[in-house]
């Protein structure tokens, strides 16, 4: 892990209820709300309600069950999204390298067109 969790980053205040988002889906676990500028018409946000910098930190200091039920919340999101039988494309930006913006772990969710070959 490089970066230092910030209790004040975006999604800790979203999951906190000081931002506002439109939520989709909400458990024990997790909460999935809609990106704030999507790239596709199902542009969804998974978090994960611990503090975990990226994938790596979730991966490495997250209880199995929390592991568990955050993924189980990942598939139920999809589904309530409509996108769970047509296919979707799930990504996670770990480290800066690849690009993240935000240091509370996340899963998008992308669907609902075509997506294409990510990778070529
Ligand atoms: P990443 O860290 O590169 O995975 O990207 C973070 C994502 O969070 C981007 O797709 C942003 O559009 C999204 N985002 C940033 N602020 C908000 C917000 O307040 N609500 C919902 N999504 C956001």
């Amino acid at each position: 892990m490089v970066v230092a969790y910030d209790r004040d980053n975006i999604f800790a205040k979203i999951l906190r209820g000081d931002l506002p988002c439109t939520k989709r889906h909400e458990t024990e676990w997790a909460m999935a709300f809609d990106d704030i500028a999507p790239k596709t018409p199902v542009h969804v946000l998974v978090v994960p309600k611990g503090e975990y910098v990226d994938f790596n930190d979730f991966t490495a200091r997250a209880t199995a069950e929390e592991q568990a039920g955050f993924w189980r919340a990942v598939k139920e999101t999809a589904e309530i999204c409509g996108v769970g039988e047509e296919g979707f494309r799930l990504t996670t930006n770990n480290g800066e390298v690849a690009g993240q913006i935000v240091f509370h772990f996340h899963v998008h969710i992308f669907g609902g067109r075509p997506l294409g070959r990510m990778v070529r």
